[in-house]
Order: structure tokens, then sequence, then C-alpha cells
């Protein structure tokens, strides 16, 4: 029987076992799909993980901003650089493609940062959970392989983005069969594919370009990169965030200083538009494979500000499996570490 039992070894499950496992005499198990620790980690940032933003702020997340904002309150990117720091892991500020980012020096010196900090935790890997009961104040975890009970539970179990990398949607049941409130899940971070009346994008297929783009009530301003299934790049990842199937509108020459490339010049010039003023609906985006992250989740009304159920005693949900989710540029992480922070320092504090 384990005191705690937390499901997913991602950036929420990892950060929060490290935290309570300073309570030396708590029995942790931590359980995951995968046979190794973190692998979205592994892969973020192009193998770098930006791992926090210094502009941190609700305002670059979708979700209930108050209770972003009490989030952070108690836990945010200062916090988070000091506690990495404290344990010699320094991230280095490179804006160079998105405003405020933090890169390590490599992903891999995140996971094994996370390995050192919870060595005093049990794990069972390459186990999938199935399915989780409650009986007699106790947890019952069913995984492909064994059945073990717990007094706690943390669902850290992400999203529905990159099944490659083991995401499943048994956080969401589990959250259900309490009787949670999922928010409709969709793919975000991902790039748009687009309509006929759009497919001189795919002649440009390889080219980036500085845009400004309006979304919804947000502006947002960065490198779009045309493909050849529509168009992706940091600017349009974060515009997937805010996105409801209408139109949003580009502007090709945000600055005076813009000029426009010659392969673009070339492609628009049998076609009449504004560009300054270029309206269109997306077709649709390139779906959860290619998604970073999934928007909705388990609705934050029904968590109180420590990331326990409401309506179920001792289950916790922190991450990403949350309807809260960020713009490009760290904040997801933030916001698994934030959301950890809260509900692990405050099992500790009993
Ligand atoms: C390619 C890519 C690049 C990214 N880059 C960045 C970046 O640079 N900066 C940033 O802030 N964010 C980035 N993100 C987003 C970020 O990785 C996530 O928001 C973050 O990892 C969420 O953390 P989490 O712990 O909540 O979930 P996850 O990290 O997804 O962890 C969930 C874990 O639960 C496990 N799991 C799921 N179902 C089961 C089950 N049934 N049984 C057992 N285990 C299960 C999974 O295997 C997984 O290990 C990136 C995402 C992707 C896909």
């Amino acid at each position: 029987m384990y005191d705690i039992i937390i499901i997913g070894a991602g950036a929420s499950g990892l950060f929060s076992a490290s935290i309570l496992q300073k309570q030396k005499n708590l029995k942790i198990c931590i359980i995951d799909k995968n046979p190794k620790i973190g692998a979205k980690i592994k892969v973020s940032g192009g193998g770098k993980c930006n791992i926090t933003n210094k502009y941190l702020s609700s305002n670059f997340y979708l979700g209930n901003q108050q209770f972003i904002e009490n989030t952070f309150k108690k836990f945010d990117n200062n916090l988070l650089l000091k506690f990495l720091r404290t344990n010699n892991l320094i991230p280095i500020l490179n804006e160079k493609i998105v405003k405020g980012t933090y890169f390590c020096n490599s992903s891999d010196d995140v996971i094994s940062f996370f390995s050192k900090l919870t060595k005093g935790c049990d794990f069972l890997l390459d186990n999938e959970v199935l399915d989780v009961s409650y009986l007699n104040d106790e947890y019952i975890i069913t995984t492909n392989k064994k059945r073990i009970k717990s007094k706690k539970l943390l669902i850290a179990t992400g999203g529905l983005s990159y099944p490659s990398l083991g995401a499943t949607d048994i956080g969401y049941k589990i959250a259900q069969k309490f009787g949670h409130t999922i928010v409709t899940l969709n793919p975000a971070l991902v790039g748009f594919t687009v309509q006929k009346e759009q497919f001189w994008f795919k002649e440009l297929s390889g080219l980036s370009m500085n845009v400004k783009i309006k979304v919804e009530d947000k502006i947002l301003e960065g490198s779009l990169l045309f493909t050849h299934k529509g168009c992706s790049g940091p600017v349009i990842l974060s515009t997937s965030l805010y996105w409801k199937k209408g139109q949003i509108v580009i502007d090709f020459a945000p600055s005076k200083e813009s000029y426009l490339p010659k392969r673009f010049k070339q492609a628009i010039k049998n076609i009449d538009i504004d560009i300054h003023n270029y309206k269109f609906a997306p077709a649709g985006n390139f779906g959860f494979t290619k998604a970073e992250v999934t928007k909705g989740g388990v609705d934050t009304e029904e968590i109180n500000e420590h990331f326990e159920s409401k309506l179920q005693k001792n289950l916790f949900f922190i991450g990403e499996v949350l309807d809260v989710t960020g713009e490009l540029g760290g904040y997801n992480f933030q916001w698994a570490f934030s959301s950890s922070y809260c509900c692990a320092n405050n099992i500790l504090q009993g």
C-alpha cells in the first residue's frame, strides 16, 4: 500500500514527486506507460527543453485566468528558475525565436535532474494504467500487468497529443468516473491545413516570414512557416491555441522595415490579396499526432486551489490534463511545474 501514487512520469508527475519525496516516510510510486521517464521532456524545445518564459502571465494561457494567476502567485517562473539553479540546472535566456524563452543545455540534463530528485520513489514503468477504483478509502490502480493500492492519487497523465510518446485518455476517463466535467479536447500548438483558396501557400513550402496575426481577441506576432500542407511556425502554433474555426487575419508586412521575400511576391502576383489584412479560415489542423499540446481538459471549476478534486477526496489533477493550456514559449512546462508545486506542497503541509 502506497501513501501516494502518481500516474504519469512527465513534467508534472516528476516535479510533484521531487517535492513529495522530501518527506522521507512517504511511500510514493510513479507509474508510466513508457519504459523511460520524461518522454516529452526529451523531445521538447528541439532537444533543449524550453522550460519557462521570462514574461510569464495568465494572458498567455487559455483557461480560467483567476485560477491560473492564483497558481502563479504561489510558484512562478522566478521560483522555478531558483529551484532549478539550486539543484544545478541552469537554463539560459534565448529569445531568437520566441520572446522570453529559457532553454536548457540539453533535455537529457532535465531528465537526469529529475531522476536524481526522485531517487526515493518507486517507479512502475512500462505499465499502462487501465482503470482506477475507490473502495474503503483506498485507490486501486489496475495496470496491464499489476494491481496496486494507494491512499492518495495524483493524475499527471497529460493530454492526447503525441500518442507515440505515451499519451492516452486515461486521465480524462478517471476524472469522468469520479464525476468530473471534461472541457472539449482539441489539438493545440499545431499547424493549420488550408482551403482551396490558400493552396498558393503550398508553393511557398519552406519559406518563413515574420507576420502579425489577429485571432479572436488576440494579436500575435512571430514567424510563419509555409508548408506543403498549409502553414506552421511559432506564430501559427500559438494562433491555433485561440482559433475557434473562424477566420484569422494575417499582416504579411507588419513593420515599416518589412520586406516581402521574392518567392512570396512571385506567388501572389496573380492573386488579389491585401498583404496587411489577409483574411482566411483554416480548413483544420494537423491533429493530435502533430500537436504539442491538448487544449481543454478537466474543468478547473471542480478542482480546489490545492489541485484536489472538489468531488472526490484524495484525488488530485496536475499539469496538462487540466483545462489550462499555454502559448508556445515554455508556458506549458511552467504550468506543469506550478500546478505540481501547489499540489505537492499542500500535501506535505497535510
Ligand atoms: C514535441 C513537443 C515539444 C514540446 N516542447 C515544449 C517546450 O519546449 N516547452 C514547453 O513548455 N512545452 C513543450 N511541450 C508541451 C509539454 O511537453 C507538455 O505540456 C508537458 O509535458 C505536460 O506535462 P504533463 O506532465 O502534464 O504531461 P506529459 O509530459 O504528457 O506526461 C504524461 C505522462 O503520462 C503517461 N501516461 C499517459 N497515459 C498513461 C496510462 N494510461 N498509463 C500510464 N502512463 C500514462 C505518459 O506516458 C506520459 O509520460 C512540447 C510537447 C511536445 C509534444
